[in-house]
């Protein structure tokens, strides 16, 4: 088949590459001329693993090229992908701009059937927008739309793609079904064929119970540090039940990223606009926000309320490894609070400082762990990257000027850290001193 894909962000270019590489004529769009052009150099913009060379391959092979010009995808498009961002407005409400003026570009170059989905993150009700911009520009209604809500997750996204567990379809028409269901036949995937407002719904439903299993087992952990229990233990123990699953069962300082923040409080906008409290989500939000802030409690604790003066290595400062992406990562907020505070912050991560600079004004961001956790006061674990796991713990006593890591990840266990004479803090675990 021919697909266009409009917008050639995380989601776009992944999705993207991924439909040419099972055998698709792939066009990916977007208006950021530096990126496009980038990209049809081979170049990627984004830190993903295993993109790059599933780019160069489909290239190379000619089913995939890159524009800034949407007439070049559209014109012989079976399905074209709208695909770009919907960030949250300041009321947390999703914002349709971007999603809304691809519609109306779409209604003006329209001419031969297409079946039009959209694949970004929207509100229930957008695909029926999406149909009454393009049918008013276009003046006619010789298309199709659908909903075709994304799950991939950054750091992975290559294999969530290629092994998706369910690819959800919803369309208004049986041809547009039957288009989308072809199109995803390769991926040998459950398909989840429903009404175009059901899809838009199961993204929002998808994420923010995820991001309630993250809140929930924080609380558990937060009442564990209080009654003496392990949360990981804990965790351990609920996980075996199917009925809980084993994932997203991790305490820590909580969910950042592009999705689960905007998507909770999109959820929580849908509801209250049909006039529902969806307070269970309201509660996911606020407990994750607060959630970060342990970090602060467990450092102060160790040095008598007063961080002035004294020097910390943040280890980590993208939401989550395998990714430079850094909206809503915890660092964003912890960061300058540390500074705040008077201490002197020396931050490390492998793939997400330049990212970091941009948001983090101020941030000290150094080019290897060494250089951060040297003499270092105390060292802070944000985000649980693999090559900190592999630290080496003995070497590290040695280096820092005090036996003292807060992890906000509990990447080690408290009784090894106990035995190597370390302070370890770490999040609904026992505290070993
Ligand atoms: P992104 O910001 O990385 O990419 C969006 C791209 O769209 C940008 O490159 C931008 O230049 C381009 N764009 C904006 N307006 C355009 C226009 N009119 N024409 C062409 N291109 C245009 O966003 P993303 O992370 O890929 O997210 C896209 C959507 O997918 C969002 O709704 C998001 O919620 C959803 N989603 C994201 C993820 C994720 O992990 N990133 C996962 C699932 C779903």
């Amino acid at each position: 088949m021919n697909v266009c894909v409009v917008g050639t962000g995380y989601v776009g270019l992944v999705s993207g590459v991924c439909f040419s590489d099972i055998g698709n004529k792939v066009t990916c769009i977007d208006l950021d001329q530096e990126k496009i052009d980038k990209l049809k150099q081979g170049i990627i913009p984004i830190y993903e693993p295993g993109l790059s060379d599933l780019v160069l391959k489909n290239i190379n092979e000619n089913r995939l090229s890159f524009s800034t010009d949407l007439t070049e995808g559209l014109k012989d498009a079976d399905v074209v992908f709208i695909a770009v961002g919907t960030p949250p407005k300041e009321n947390g409400e999703a914002d349709l701009q971007y999603v809304e003026a691809v519609a109306k570009s779409i209604g003006e170059h329209l001419d031969s059937y297409k079946v039009i989905v959209t694949k970004s993150t929207v509100p229930v009700g957008t695909g029926k927008r999406v149909k009454e911009i393009i049918a008013s520009v276009s003046g006619h209604t010789n298309f199709d739309i659908a909903s075709n809500p994304e799950f991939l997750r950054e750091g992975s996204a290559i294999y969530d793609t290629m092994n998706m567990e369910r690819a959800v379809i919803g369309v208004e028409s049986e041809k547009a079904g039957e288009v989308l269901t072809e199109l995803h036949k390769p991926f040998n995937t459950n398909i989840v064929l429903t009404d175009v407002e059901t899809a838009e719904m199961i993204k929002y439903a998808s994420n923010a119970f995820l991001a309630t299993k993250i809140s929930f087992i924080n609380e558990v952990a937060n009442v564990c540090e209080l009654v003496g229990a392990d949360v990981t233990k804990v965790a351990e123990g609920m996980g075996f039940d199917n009925r809980i699953g084993k994932a997203f069962l991790q305490a820590g300082i909580g969910y950042g990223g592009s999705c689960f923040p905007k998507d909770t409080s999109a959820l929580v906008q849908i509801a209250g606009k049909a006039g529902y409290d969806f307070k269970i989500v309201r509660n996911v939000e606020e407990v994750n926000q607060n959630q970060r802030f342990k970090i602060i409690d467990k450092l102060e604790a160790v040095f008598n309320n007063d961080l002035s003066g004294r020097k910390i290595a943040v280890l980590g400062l993208a939401f989550k490894p395998n990714t430079d992406d850094m909206r809503d990562a915890p660092s964003i907020d912890l960061v300058p609070l540390l500074q705040e505070k008077g201490a002197d912050v020396f931050a490390f991560d492998p793939v997400a400082a330049e990212n970091a600079r941009k948001v983090i004004p101020g941030l000290n961001a150094v080019e290897n762990l060494q250089k951060a956790v040297n003499n270092a006061d105390a060292v802070v674990i944000l985000t649980d990257w693999p090559e900190f796991k592999e630290m080496d713990l003995v070497q590290l006593k040695e280096t820092i000027n005090q036996p003292i890591i807060i992890d906000g990840r509990n990447m080690f266990e408290p009784e090894t850290m106990k035995e190597l004479g370390y302070y370890y803090s770490s999040i609904g675990r026992p505290l070993v001193d």
